[in-house]
């Protein structure tokens, strides 16, 4: 299993890496890998086991993270209404964006990422997405179109990013971190 101290930390240049498309069908070492980046994900959701392990909870991993340069990210996170998403991607590519962006009034985290960073990171609202999804009940790789809106477009750019040797507070602008564009509208939490 992957534990806090198995995440590459910001420095680590596989970090800052273009990653490389996942061969199909995927190989026995990028299974395990994925798998180990979702039980990870699953497990940071539970507070014993956190606590057992040192684990910090993320919504999102991406290979890189875990020091595989290979085009995998895994999304598992509750969106603004509360409704749960759980994504295993591989190969995604961005095929179109929104020209309205959003964002996180609290800013952006990430597990790779120990130093505070202060600012907005505004992503595009909506993106849509072909990609391989990847099913561990059926062990299925399909392929699909994929769209996502408000805080899991938001986490998948996060995550897509990592593929792309980008981390989030390269968006931060640095005369102005709190600088809200007139096109972006921030993320709204239900509250119940
Ligand atoms: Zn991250």
């Amino acid at each position: 299993m992957y534990t806090y101290n198995n995440i590459v930390k910001d420095g680590n240049e596989v970090l800052r890496t273009k990653c490389e498309d996942v061969q199909i069908p995927l190989s026995h070492e990028d299974f395990e890998v994925l798998s180990k980046m979702n039980d990870y994900l699953a497990d940071s959701y539970d507070d014993e086991l956190c606590k057992k392990y040192g684990l910090r909870p993320g919504v999102g991993l991406a290979a890189p993270q875990v020091g595989v340069a290979k085009k995998m990210l895994v999304i598992m996170a509750y969106d603004e209404k509360g409704d749960f998403h759980h994504y295993v991607l591989v190969n995604p590519k961005i095929i179109s964006t929104s020209v309205e962006l959003t964002y996180l009034e609290t800013g952006e985290g990430c597990l790779s990422v120990t130093k505070d960073y202060r600012g907005l990171i505004h992503r595009h609202k909506r993106v849509k997405v072909k990609t391989l999804v990847f099913d561990f009940e059926s062990g299925d790789l399909v392929e699909k179109t994929l769209s996502f809106k408000g805080y899991i477009a938001v986490v998948f750019q996060h995550e897509y990013d990592h593929l792309i040797g980008k981390l989030f507070y390269d968006h931060i602008n640095k005369d102005n971190p709190f600088y809200v564009p007139e096109n972006s509208t921030p993320v709204v939490f239900s509250k119940d």
